[in-house]
């Protein structure tokens, strides 16, 4: 583990390519129902080459290896700039050097191979696509699966004069005067009896990479050599700083990239519009004289400031969809200036959604990396292949539809919306370490709180057996309905579709199976296995999966309320467009029939006493938390009314009169619900929610927040009222943000500056409390903030046997949150009983091939929700969105650029994946790629995967668990203990621990079905 890539020597290359298509199917990962096998119906010329689809890797880490051209070929790509190479090409890469999770950022810039390495790699590459085509897949050895390779080199004049880079770029231009050239055609003609004449003419053209602040002077000059001196057809790399900084910047705001942040030098060092346009008819004019193409390539990366973290340096280079508006409209103002006769190759964010559109503006080639660096990988380049190939022949005008590409421009940067900033929060992963082998895990079950088998119930769900997905989720949850409709789906924020397009809507799927699905009792109930009583005080969501839980596991339970009918805040105080009465009722009773007992207009002064005496074995106390606290203003205006009474009035559709302006005083879901419920009052004209943090640190769902911007809310940060006069002024003092406080956000300190708002009413909705002195009355002590002394695993007071959950426990919470105490308290009471207590199941996940082909075939594929539900085909098609990440994760396999990762299969039953993930050191050069998309906090496939090294130095200088074979002895290292196994005679994994049988059994896999590795 060094950094370093060794490159695969050609004949092994050839090996390898043979060897995995005739066992697995694949080559480099690539499985075979992903090969992209449409021919292209249309010519793209670039001089004296052509291509029949322009599109493919821009010159970055795909295109750095053989391997990784290859892989790019496989799955439709066929126009390829080769990452750039420079005269100084021993230069150190601090890694990791690519984060490409949100938008893409990298701190890479040329090959970090040697001159002449880069060109065998790309050689070997040319060849190994010409081998393919003829021997392998040989419905591409037409005209029509033709490839341009595309040169990049860079940065000043003198380097590019060199003769390093001269010669690279002569063999390039014609090969078959190299060693290597001759010698590799001799290897296929007589080890592989290759009979095609391969063309030794890889590349006639170049597209320039210049510095972030070349001087213009230097760009020309650079430029005029490759076209007079070299006579090479010319793309000319252009910076978005042409834009100029003003431009930039409010472009990002209004795309949602606020948080992006610009150096403003950047832009005075660089290249300026008003220089560049001379420049550019100048060689313009050269290009003409001299009978060639020239063009001009955009854009590059923008250098932001490197605000987070993730790599090495100071400075950064942001590509992908922070690009795209910058980029397109850089486009279209030189194509105006051009009046439509500048060619243009493009890359910056395009993507399966802006490519047909990009294309359709007579734009071409156009080349992707971001996009490849996401799960998903090579593979996507299937689905642009697609796009592409719709819109064929596009590009033969050569000239640019100057109207479309100004619609195109125009519609990148939406308009200004109210002045909202939520800034983008980074996909939570699996709080646990990578393990070496069974890694698969569904991030959504990982994130839900109550761990649901979404994967599960979305393929019953996908098949319409609604009953099955019903029974899966009543598993773990026993709200299906009320939590279908406003669970906080903390699983949606883990999705993997996060990464393509947008999550799986999981909680609508869940309400659709609720709602559809019918289970009968006696499937779910168990017999009776216990006389033990519980005593549940509080028929609110804690409470009723409470009850759920243990009258399942045969206890006798009952639950009492004040109220006259069971659901607490979700019955009173939701309000009825968030959650409907039908829904809770449909709970409640599938609850009931279970068995549960309810005891409705309860007084609220139960003890613990009269209970136990009443012969309850255990109490549960989900009494939640309805006590407001005072409102720390000053006021002489009684129209003040708590967001809790005035939803509770709501529900029962009682009749306001709130006067023109409200204002809500919280950040919570509370201050939301009566945010929303007000502006549905006659009369009400306007209402703002006044917080004292920002809006990125309301406690409020993302979701709630939106609704309540799209219901027409104001919202006022960093403002707090004071005062309230009679007559209607509402004094308000502006905060700051200082420094964090206890709860890590940062604290709102006061600043002396106020406001007045007219306000006819007030609504406070600062957080409810449990009522405390009930809870002094039964015997506990909660603390100031009204919160008990609890065991954190059980959830169990300081009285013997009396639980308490829900919000009564945790102050307002969410659903989901209740059904989590509801099931700790259950286990905890369960194992006091000693009774069995249900776990998921451990065993091997079977991973049929049509499965398989299925989620392969899917994982290349961005296809966004419909968002509309309603019949049979939109809930099927929602559903099969799924990746089912928990049979078949790969995500470090798909985004490695390198090759670096495979996917073993195991038939074996000390494994419980159907593939087990190893590493191939000696392709790695620790980008940091497959990291960053690890479904784990911390991991880092390159480092916690089997590893394969090619050397024993290699071996020795890393630590991770692994294996290097030397002769017919493979020397192991696991756990940090280094072993050796002789194949032919310790044939027997028995002795061995489970991990080391695993090892065992995987090195014997790999010798039989993966003998080119
Ligand atoms: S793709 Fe499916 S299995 Fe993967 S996280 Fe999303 S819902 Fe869960
Ligand atoms: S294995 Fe990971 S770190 Fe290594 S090259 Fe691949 S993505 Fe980068
Ligand atoms: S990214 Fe790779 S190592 Fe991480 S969980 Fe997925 S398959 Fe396992």
């Amino acid at each position: 583990m060094n950094g370093k890539m060794y490159p695969v020597p050609f004949p092994r290359l050839l090996e390898w390519i043979k060897g995995e298509y005739r066992h697995q199917r694949s080559i480099f990962g690539i499985n075979s129902v992903n090969f992209y096998k449409t021919p292209g119906s249309h010519e793209f010329k670039l001089g004296d080459q052509s291509c029949w689809r322009p599109l493919g890797p821009a010159a970055g880490p795909h295109t750095q290896m053989a391997q990784n051209i290859v892989a790019a070929y496989l799955t439709g790509a066929r126009y390829f700039e080769l990452k750039t190479v420079q005269q100084l090409d021993n230069l150190e890469i601090a890694k990791p050097c690519i984060a490409a999770d949100k938008e893409g950022y990298n701190t890479e810039w040329s090959t970090e191979l040697s001159v002449p390495e880069a060109f065998d790699e790309y050689l070997k590459a040319w060849l190994a696509i010409a081998y393919i085509r003829h021997s392998i897949i040989k419905e591409w050895s037409g005209e029509t699966h033709r490839y341009i390779f595309n040169m990049s080199i860079g940065y000043d004049l003198a380097g590019i004069q060199s003769s390093k880079i001269d010669h690279f770029i002569e063999n390039m231009r014609l090969a078959e005067k190299t060693p290597q050239f001759k010698k590799y055609c001799k290897h296929l003609i007589e080890v592989e009896k290759f009979t095609w004449s391969t063309s030794s003419d890889i590349s006639s053209s170049i597209t320039l990479s210049t510095m972030h602040g070349c001087p213009p002077g230097e760009i020309e000059a650079i430029a005029t050599y490759l076209l007079a001196d070299k006579r090479l057809h010319t793309y000319v790399k252009l910076n978005p700083t042409l834009l100029g900084y003003d431009f930039v910047r409010s472009t990002l705001d209004r795309t949602g990239f606020r948080h992006i942040q610009l150096n403003p030098a950047s832009f005075e060092r660089d290249l300026q519009f008003v220089q560049a346009i001379p420049i550019l008819k100048r060689l313009q004019s050269l290009a003409i004289k001299n009978n060639l193409t020239f063009g001009v390539k955009l854009s590059n990366t923008l250098a932001v400031i490197n605000n987070q973290g993730k790599l090495p340096g100071e400075e950064m280079y942001l590509s992908g969809s922070a690009l795209y508006p910058l980029t397109i409209n850089l486009a279209f103002r030189l194509a105006q200036v051009f009046d439509s006769n500048l060619p243009i190759s493009y890359s910056g964010g395009a993507d399966f959604f802006n490519i047909g559109k990009i294309l359709s503006t007579g734009i071409a080639p156009i080349t992707v990396a971001t996009n490849l660096l996401k799960p998903g990988g090579y593979l996507r380049l299937g689905q642009l292949a697609e796009e592409v190939d719709k819109h064929s022949g596009a590009w033969e005008s050569g000239k640019v539809n100057l109207e479309i590409l100004a619609q195109l421009a125009e519609q990148a940067i939406p308009p200004n919306r109210q002045n909202i900033y939520i800034e983008p929060k980074p996909v939570p992963k699996a709080a646990r370490r990578l393990p070496l082998f069974d890694c698969f895990i569904a991030p959504c079950q990982e994130r839900c709180p109550i761990h649901q088998d979404v994967a599960n119930y979305l393929r019953f769900v996908n098949k319409s057996d609604f009953d099955n997905a019903l029974e899966s989720i009543l598993m773990q949850n026993p709200l299906p309905n009320i939590t279908g409709y406003i669970c906080d789906h903390q699983c949606m924020s883990a999705c993997t579709r996060n990464y393509y397009d947008n999550p799986l809507a999981i909680r609508d799927m869940k309400r659709v199976a609720a709602e559809n699905g019918h289970i009968q009792s006696q499937k779910v109930t168990k017999k009776k296995s216990t006389a033990k009583r519980v005593a549940i005080l509080g028929a609110g969501p804690a409470g009723l999966a409470t009850a759920f839980f243990l009258q399942k596991a045969g206890f006798s339970v009952t639950v009492f309320d004040r109220n006259p009918q069971a659901g607490g805040t979700v019955r009173f105080i939701i309000p009825g467009f968030r959650l409907p009465l039908s829904a809770i009722e449909r709970d409640v009773r599938f609850i009931a029939s279970q068995g549960v007992g309810f005891i409705f207009g309860q007084p609220s002064n139960l003890t613990i006493e009269e209970l136990r005496q009443n012969g309850f074995d255990y109490i549960v106390l989900a009494i939640g938390a309805g006590i407001s606290p005072s409102l720390p203003i000053q006021s002489e205006n009684s129209n003040i009314i708590e967001a809790v009474e005035f939803l509770k009035r709501y529900n029962q559709k009682a009749n306001f009169n709130l006067g023109r302006t409200v204002a809500i005083i919280g950040g919570g879901n509370s201050a939301m619900d009566a945010a929303r419920a007000a502006r549905r009052i006659p009369g009400v004209a306007e209402v703002s929610i006044l917080y004292r943090r920002t809006i990125a640190q309301m406690p409020a769902d993302q979701e709630e927040v939106e609704n309540a911007l799209a219901d027409g809310v104001v919202f006022r940060e960093l403002i707090t009222p004071v005062e309230f006069s009679k007559d209607g002024i509402l004094k308000c003092q502006r905060m700051r943000l200082g420094e964090p406080d206890a709860s890590g956000r940062p604290r709102p300190v006061p600043v002396n500056d106020f406001e007045d708002l007219c306000v006819d009413t007030l609504i406070t909705a600062i957080g409810e409390q449990v009522d405390q002195k009930y809870l002094r009355k039964i015997g506990l002590n909660p603390n100031k903030r009204g919160r008990l002394d609890v065991n954190p695993e059980t959830n169990e007071s300081t009285l013997p046997n009396v639980f308490i959950g829900g919000d009564a426990f945790r102050g307002p919470a969410t659903v989901v949150e209740a059904i989590t105490d509801a099931r700790k308290i259950a286990t905890a009471i369960l194992k006091k009983e000693k009774l069995p207590v249900a776990t998921l199941p451990s065993s091997r996940f079977n991973l049929d091939s049509t499965t398989e082909q299925s989620i392969v075939q899917k994982k290349g594929k961005v296809c966004s929700t419909t968002g509309v539900f309603n019949a049979p085909e939109q809930i099927k098609a929602e559903a099969g969105r799924c990746l089912e990440c928990d049979l078949l994760c790969m995500r470090c396999v798909d985004v490695c650029p390198n090759r670096a990762n495979i996917a073993v299969r195991v038939e074996d039953d000390n494994f419980r994946n159907a593939y087990q993930i190893v590493h191939l050191d000696a392709l790695c050069n620790e980008c940091g790629n497959c990291a960053t998309f690890c479904l784990y906090e911390n991991g880092q496939p390159y480092r916690n995967k089997f590893t394969i090294f090619s050397d024993v130095t290699s071996f020795t200088d890393s630590q991770n668990d692994g294996y290097v074979r030397t002769g017919n002895i493979f020397l192991i290292r696991t756990a940090s203990q280094t072993w050796q196994f002789d194949p032919e005679k310790d044939t027997d994994p028995k002795d061995y621990s489970l991990e080391n049988r695993q090892v065992i059994n995987l090195l014997q896999i790999l010798r039989t079905e993966y003998p080119y590795l």
